[in-house]
């Protein structure tokens, strides 16, 4: 797997204009005085899109949506499109983080449905998978795992030219300020890419697999260690600058 990494910040429901405007003016100097070798993506909310077009289009930061819906366009109230995001200038989509699973109700098909769209519109998905406590404590961590991956490969199988970030995010991990251990990490790491293998027609440098839990600038030094893990997906902690850019400098040791 390849060296640079990708940090990605899910801002969630965080964040309006005025905070966008701080933000930057404390993240742009420290970026370009540190500048940073690994890849960086920002998920605000939707009403902050074209602002961040505006204050990052000089930059190499990245951004994206933290959500849309697959249908090109219609009579769907409140929702967004891909093309909507791409006008925006993204590059990037979450799709199917556990919150969406759990209060929004997205399953399988939502996903794959999702995914399908958002590699037709050229958009490089972020695709969250990952247990629950209970499922780990009762030994089902590799059989859930398998399960959220078969609808994301049955989808991805028809893109195999394109990139893929698979996010795992184990639920229990998310907003705990608990982070699975090094070991746990690797082991599901090494799953889901074990998964990608086993197709014949993957094409691994297109694969990225990210972790997500209570990530902060002192765990990820570790946690990137792991030749399995291309780089993290943070919530919480990427809504400090003076944080986010320690992470962002982080680098493989
Ligand atoms: C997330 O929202 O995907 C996440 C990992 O959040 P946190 O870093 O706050 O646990």
């Amino acid at each position: 797997m390849e060296n640079n990494l990708l940090f990605i910040a899910n801002w969630k429901m965080n964040n309006a204009y005025a905070d966008l405007v701080s933000y930057f003016n404390i993240f742009l100097p420290l970026y370009n005085q540190t500048k940073p070798v690994n890849d960086v993506v920002f998920l605000p909310p939707f009403t902050l899109l074209y602002l961040i077009k505006e204050i990052l289009k000089a930059t190499n930061l990245k951004w994206g949506a933290q959500n849309f819906y697959y249908e090109s366009k219609g009579a769907f109230t409140g929702e967004i499109s891909a093309l909507m995001i791409k006008d925006t200038g993204s590059t990037y989509v979450l799709i199917g983080h556990s919150e969406r699973r759990k209060y929004f109700k997205e399953n399988s098909q939502i996903i794959a449905n999702k995914l399908h769209k958002a590699f037709s519109e050229n958009i490089i998905p972020i695709v969250c998978v990952g247990e629950t406590l209970e499922e780990r404590k009762s030994g089902k961590t590799f059989s859930v795992l398998a399960n959220q991956m078969k609808p994301i490969l049955k989808t991805y199988q028809n893109f195999i030219n394109k990139e893929i970030v698979v996010a795992y995010e184990p639920v229990w991990a998310i907003g705990t300020g608990v982070n699975a251990t090094i070991e746990e990490i690797k082991e599901s790491h090494s799953f889901i890419l074990s998964l990608f293998l086993k197709q014949s027609w993957v094409n691994d440098s297109n694969i990225k697999i990210v972790y997500g839990g209570s990530i902060d600038s002192k765990i990820t030094p570790a946690i990137v260690s792991l030749d399995v893990v291309n780089g993290c997906l943070v919530g919480g902690a990427s809504l400090k600058p003076e944080e986010f850019i320690k992470i962002v400098n982080t680098i493989r040791s």
